[in-house]
């Protein structure tokens, strides 16, 4: 989205960037983001980071604004900004709920929201992520039981280092893969510890699925994501969705990603001003500056 001259998770001369998922990357000649965002995002790309803490004031472009934890990954964030006609809070991905490897969000007050609908209808109610953690350790338990191998399919950032720290605290070792032991020596550096790593672990976790050669046990596999088998998301469900808004309680709603067309409807049945937007619109055109 643009604000005027500057871009939320769009690229434009000045850009805000909520946090290190390869599809929300931009590029600008300045690239506002947290420090844990920089440092994830730099494992991948280039650019120009300028460490933003969260709850202090800055200036994005000729806006005030503010950062809030979303808690859907390491450092991720949404922002505030303070616009002629009214405040303005864009959540980038978020989550209601705490995780174990993502900071607690928080949302504050503003006229206008922008929020996420990746899970934007009913049909996706998600467990709690403690009801979810006793779901991945049946399945751990049972897997380890009829003596074949856990193999767990994640997002290598985020949704990975969330998998290994839950097995972490419930005892288990894990032999995660190359790409995702470097996300998470980078998480360690944040001060997120695994004790849990080693070359014979007993839970293998993976990116994306491919022939298991290493293990002398046959498979026995779990995909872990909102869309998966498993449902520990980093993003809110439909519910969580909902509270954010209550919690918000903002004049008028964009709804963006995901399933923003119907959870814009169903916003709208409950009472709010609400319309969904693309990701590349131009907030001035649709009168909000
Ligand atoms: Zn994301």
């Amino acid at each position: 989205m643009l604000v005027g001259k500057v871009g939320l998770d769009s690229s434009s001369r000045i850009a805000f960037q909520s946090h290190a998922h390869t599809d929300h990357f931009v590029s600008g000649e300045v690239i506002f983001a947290t420090k844990a965002t920089k440092y994830l995002s730099h494992l991948r790309k280039g650019g120009f980071y300028r460490e933003i803490e969260f709850g202090k004031t800055f200036y994005l472009g000729d806006y005030r604004a503010k950062l809030y934890p979303a808690g859907h990954m390491l450092g991720s964030a949404g922002i505030k900004l303070w616009l002629e006609s009214g405040t303005l809070f864009y959540t980038g991905d978020t989550k209601w709920f705490k995780l174990r490897t993502a900071e607690k969000s928080r949302f504050p007050r503003a006229d206008f929201l922008i929020i996420e609908a990746t899970f934007g209808v009913p049909s996706f109610t998600f467990p709690s992520p403690r009801e979810v953690e006793k779901k991945l350790v049946a399945f751990v338990e049972e897997a380890l039981d009829r003596g074949k191998k856990p193999v767990l399919y994640v997002n290598q950032m985020g949704k990975a280092q969330e998998v290994m720290k839950i097995l972490d605290v419930h005892g288990y070792t894990v032999k995660p893969s190359r790409e995702i032991r470097k996300v998470s020596r980078m998480y360690e550096k944040f001060g997120i510890r695994f004790n849990n790593i080693a070359p014979d672990g007993e839970v293998v976790i993976r990116s994306y699925r491919s022939p298991m050669v290493e293990n002398a046990l046959p498979p026995w596999e779990l995909t872990v994501s909102g869309f998966g088998e498993l449902k520990l998301s980093n993003h809110a469900d439909f519910w969580e969705l909902v509270r954010i808004v209550e919690m918000i309680t903002p004049e008028k709603v964009f709804t963006v990603y995901g399933f923003a067309e119907e959870f814009a409807r169903i916003l709208r049945g409950l009472g709010y001003d609400a319309l969904p937007i693309g990701r590349v619109t131009d907030l001035g055109l649709l009168g909000v500056l």
